[in-house]
């Protein structure tokens, strides 16, 4: 037997590469997105222009990140002037604005101690191992977390198995163990769980679910967990990174029924959409964590900590808690006059700017549709679980902004809806 030699390939062959087919651009972006053709370049306010230069009015906020809209004059010099000091130090080092953002943090919620990091789903890995460490600090070898049907956490390997949708999952089992599941709303399944299951450190909910389809968890329900996990030596933690940071018309969302999680995940909108993460921690669960048990290179960075100061503060100079409730209600006022009696709407939902549309047949092209609304502008709009149209708009929207996304959303809905109706043609 000969070897193949790399010295005997013909030289012609060498030569006749055939040529390549031109390259799509963006083709070498893997595909993770089912995401809409569409090019966004700017943005002022509420608006967003594509490069074609066509106007979007935002009602979705980069899904409830861009807090102050598109590009606040306070929140463009803060991280500009920011940029220009210091970007990055780490961790090794003192972070002057992490302290400063720590304290305000703490203000804000009453609670005591904050760690921070870059996305949501890296804030609840932070409450996950503050859960399973409290667990073990107490002698609980196996310590599990109660998560919910319909959750939504995240998509690491961890925060993926405390998620409650199979098609987050799907494909990447094994899942991580440690995890009960109970349904949103129901005592008595958490009752349950406390006389079954001795190893339970944690419940872990989000105030409002947001990818589960804007479902609230019920003001008497947050207390009646809040009493229970006090009885139980258990953790609350509630991921407040979607409903938090003023969305609801407070500055948290679980604000509304009164009660103080030990554990509390936050991201989103927190820096008006420079990536941050954080997990604030009170009482016990705020000292779980020594040096070497948790740590992140990104994580509370000087830029990204300089954006939330002056996205927090932005928030409190121009009162937008109370603007996210009024406005709020504006949309909420307009959905109920015109869609309540529709048939095909099964609910009208959520609080303040985090709001949902529950229709009865799954609608996923109405986000598609709202780009093109009318010939002067598109609505950016969401669907999630299918059959919840999904407002987040940004919390500077103004009541005039309002009253044109609920009227364009109702228009959508109802002009779907009655293509739905219509007896396919024969
Ligand atoms: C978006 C979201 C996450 C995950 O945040 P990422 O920054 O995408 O990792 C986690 N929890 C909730 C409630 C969310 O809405």
């Amino acid at each position: 037997m000969t070897r193949m030699n790399p010295i005997s390939v013909a030289p012609a062959a060498l030569q006749s590469v055939p040529p390549q087919p031109a390259v799509q651009p963006g083709s070498h972006v893997m595909n993770t997105y089912a995401n809409l053709p569409v090019h966004l370049a700017r943005g002022e306010g509420v608006w967003l222009w594509d490069e074609d230069g066509r106007k979007y009015l935002d009602g979705l906020a980069g899904i409830a990140v861009n807090t102050l809209g598109h590009g606040h004059p306070r929140l463009v010099a803060a991280i500009a002037d920011q940029a220009a000091k210091l970007i990055h130090s780490s961790n090794v080092y003192k972070v002057r604005l992490q302290e400063t953002l720590a304290d305000k943090l703490a203000a804000l919620s009453g609670m005591d101690k904050v760690f921070f990091c870059n996305s949501g789903l890296e804030a609840n890995e932070a409450a996950l191992k503050i859960a399973r460490k409290y667990g073990h600090d107490r002698g609980i070898a196996h310590p599990e977390i109660v998560v919910y049907d319909n959750a939504f956490h995240g998509r690491s390997i961890a925060t993926l198995s405390a998620t409650g949708n199979v098609k987050v999952q799907k494909g990447f089992e094994p899942l991580v163990p440690g995890f009960v599941r109970v349904p949103m709303n129901d005592i008595g399944a958490l009752e349950q769980v406390a006389v079954e299951r001795p190893g339970v450190v944690a419940v872990f909910l989000e105030a409002i679910q947001g990818e589960g389809g804007i479902t609230p968890a019920r003001v008497e329900y947050l207390k009646a967990i809040r009493a229970l996990c006090d009885q139980q030596g258990w953790l609350l933690m509630i991921d407040e990174v979607q409903c938090g940071i003023g969305r609801t018309g407070k500055w948290f969302a679980h604000q509304w029924a009164g009660i103080q999680p030990d554990v509390m995940p936050l991201a989103k909108g927190l820096a008006g959409g420079v990536p941050i993460g954080a997990v604030v921690a009170k009482g016990a669960a705020a000292e779980v964590f020594g040096p070497g048990n948790h740590g992140t290179t990104f994580g509370g960075n000087p830029l990204a900590c300089r954006a939330a100061l002056e996205t927090l503060s932005v928030i409190e100079d121009e009162h937008l808690l109370a603007n996210a409730e009024h406005v709020g209600q504006t949309i909420r006022s307009v959905f109920s006059r015109e869609l309540s009696s529709v048939a095909g709407v099964l609910d009208i939902r959520g609080r303040g700017l985090m709001l949902g549309i529950e229709l009865a047949c799954p609608c996923a092209e109405i986000p598609k549709r709202a780009l093109q609304y009318s010939a002067d502008y598109g609505l950016l709009v969401n669907v999630t679980q299918d059959r919840v149209v999904r407002l987040l708009p940004p919390l500077v929207m103004n009541d005039g902004e309002a009253t044109m996304l609920a009227e364009g959303v109702v228009a959508l809905v109802r002009e779907f809806l009655a293509q739905k109706a219509e007896p396919k043609a024969a």
